[in-house]
């Protein structure tokens, strides 16, 4: 008995015992420590003194029917302790009968799991929801679609699936910094969150990348007012800390059923939709059609074309020639590269370049074009004029690229024995500008080999003087748009011309691309500039019809006075 009475008092889980209308009879000090009722306060209640609403009735007439039939009961409950708390508790319920059969006691032993409970529930806060904007995150959207996906089944219903992405939000990051990105992504998720109804999800997939699932029985019919009102309530001005700041957002749109039947699809379908929206300019919804697939389609079959078009020999190089104005002579070229497919014919390279751009494999095709230019500005320096120099597109892709496994183009020149300054390296503006360590350090090398640098597409970037100066530029090329517009005193006119003069400043030389017409070649030579390169001289031609331009263009000298 004594034994008994000691595990009893020092037991540090929580009994209690009751006789068998339910009354209590006895409590241990671990069963006042954790409920807060001393033994005089509950001596001769109801146990249920301690319920907390939590659960149904069902609950406990389940838990009462197997009391009777078996004695025992064993499970989680939620209770309430005697300053209101609510605590999870890990209950156990045994029966102690007569000799009758009939109930004497019912004894109840309890432990405290709401630490437990607490962390089980933080953990799945943090697998299913956004810590930033507490939104559902992927996983749990996965989830709740699959959910929604089954019901519209069952109901024979549509349901919608929207992927929003901000636009620009890199720059505000990068301007304003993390913590107001932060609270910027907050607020989006607030007013994502109150442009719907509170039946439709909303989630934050990652990134600026938000995603709503819309369901309902009209929903086809009602999905572009819901979209409407997202773009105009994300537009609001945003008041972060000290800023004032607006950001835009694009959405793309597909339907279950009628686009797709399996969540992979339906986020495939959302996604194009959405970079669809980015295309058209922004700030705008766009749904998902048919032909955006086919677009998908035949990129990725000439992803997969491309891969195989090297090995098989499918490119061709095109040249076309760069005129010297002052002379008319032609001393260089830009190498142009052509794809001859073998179904699809020729394919332009602004179709397959980009791809290339994105697939990383313009490396390897960059460094073909520039071994075969190599060759044949080696080749043209002793048939056409000692100094042929000819001119190779360099992709930014190529010089963020860090791989060692690539030979460097100086490195490349010199394994063919070609000398550096028979080629110019054509880049864009948009290179210089988030120029890292990494590409001054490969211009310098460049500078060191004797390639030259020419900085195409001028006029249409940013065009900062600053960085032309910065980079030892030796060549600027007017974009075609200017040329193309260019009539005596427009504006295209006066910015050729600024341009021109600029570049002299500095020490630049001038190319005009794009010259089409014969008033055009006598406003650039009127203008100033340099060199010319055009369907007026020649369109692209491989080799052997290269060959047969003659090496001088006639250019009137009267041209300068019209
Ligand atoms: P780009 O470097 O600006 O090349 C000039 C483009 O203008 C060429 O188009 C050329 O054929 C075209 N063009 C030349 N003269 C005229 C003219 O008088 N009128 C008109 N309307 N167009 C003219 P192409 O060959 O289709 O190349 C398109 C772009 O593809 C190039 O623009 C360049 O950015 C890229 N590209 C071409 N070859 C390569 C390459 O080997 N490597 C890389 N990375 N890009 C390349
Ligand atoms: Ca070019
Ligand atoms: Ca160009």
């Amino acid at each position: 008995m004594q034994l008994a009475e000691l595990v009893y008092r020092s037991s540090g889980e929580a009994i209690m015992v009751s006789n068998a209308n339910g009354e209590i009879i006895a409590v241990n000090p671990a069963f006042t420590k954790m409920t807060g009722y001393s033994i005089d306060e509950v001596l001769g209640k109801n146990a249920n003194i301690l319920s907390s609403g939590h659960h149904d009735r069902t609950f406990y007439a389940q838990m009462w029917q197997q009391i009777n039939t078996t004695g025992c009961w064993k499970g989680e409950i939620w209770d309430r302790r005697k300053n209101g708390e609510i605590y999870a508790e890990w209950l156990s319920i045994n029966s102690v009968y007569n000799e009758d059969g009939s109930v004497h006691r019912r004894v109840a032993l309890f432990t405290d799991i709401t630490q437990r409970k607490q962390s089980e529930e933080l953990i799945w806060r943090q697998t299913n929801f956004d810590h930033i904007t507490e939104l559902p995150n992927r996983h749990m959207f996965r989830n709740c679609l699959n959910q929604e996906i089954k019901e519209a089944h069952s109901n024979q219903q549509s349901l919608a699936l929207l992927l929003l992405d901000l636009d620009h939000f890199k720059e505000i990051n990068d301007t304003l910094g993390h913590g107001i990105g932060d609270q910027m992504l907050k607020d989006v998720a607030k007013r994502l969150q109150t442009s719907v109804r509170h039946t439709d999800t909303v989630a934050r997939l990652g990134g600026d990348e938000f995603t709503i699932i819309l369901t309902g029985a009209d929903i086809c019919n009602n999905v572009e007012s819901h979209a409407q009102r997202i773009l105009q309530r994300i537009s609001e001005p945003y008041h972060l800390g000290e800023e004032v700041v607006y950001v835009s957002i694009s959405i793309g749109i597909t339907l279950y059923p009628d686009d797709a039947a399996n969540i992979d699809e339906l986020f495939k379908n959302a996604d194009q939709a959405m970079y669809a929206a980015k295309n058209l300019g922004r700030n705008r919804y766009q749904y998902f059609t048919s032909s955006m697939q086919e677009v998908a389609q035949t990129r990725m079959k000439l992803v997969n074309d491309l891969r195989g078009a090297l090995a098989d020999n499918q490119f061709r190089v095109f040249y076309q020639p760069i005129v010297e104005l002052s002379t008319g002579a032609i001393h260089k070229a830009e190498a142009l590269i052509r794809w001859q497919h073998p179904a699809r014919g020729l394919v332009s390279p602004g179709e397959f370049i980009p791809v290339a751009e994105e697939t990383g494999m313009i490396i390897d095709i960059g460094n073909w074009v520039l071994c075969e230019a190599a060759q044949q500005s080696k080749c043209w320096r002793s048939t056409l004029h000692p100094q042929f120099q000819i001119s190779v597109n360099k992709s930014p892709v190529q010089f963020s690229h860090q791989s060692s496994s690539y030979d460097s183009w100086p490195t490349l020149l010199n394994k063919l024995g070609v000398s550096g300054d028979s080629i110019v390296a054509e880049i864009t503006e948009g290179l210089l500008l988030d120029a890292s360590n990494f590409t001054d350090n490969k211009l310098l090398n460049f500078r060191d080999a004797g390639i030259q640098v020419a900085l195409d597409d001028f006029g249409t970037g940013y065009s900062s003087l600053s960085y032309i100066k910065k980079f030892d530029i030796d060549y600027i090329k007017i974009d075609q748009s200017f040329v193309k517009n260019m009539t005596p005193h427009s504006s295209d006119m006066v910015l050729c011309e600024a341009i021109i003069v600029m570049a002299h400043k500095l020490g630049i030389k001038v190319i005009a691309e794009g010259v089409e017409t014969i008033e055009q070649r006598d406003l650039l030579v009127a203008a100033g500039c340099d060199y010319a390169q055009g369907y007026l001289f020649s369109r692209p031609v491989p080799v052997d019809e290269f060959d047969k331009l003659p090496s001088v263009i006639a250019i009137p000298t009267s041209a300068a006075e019209s």
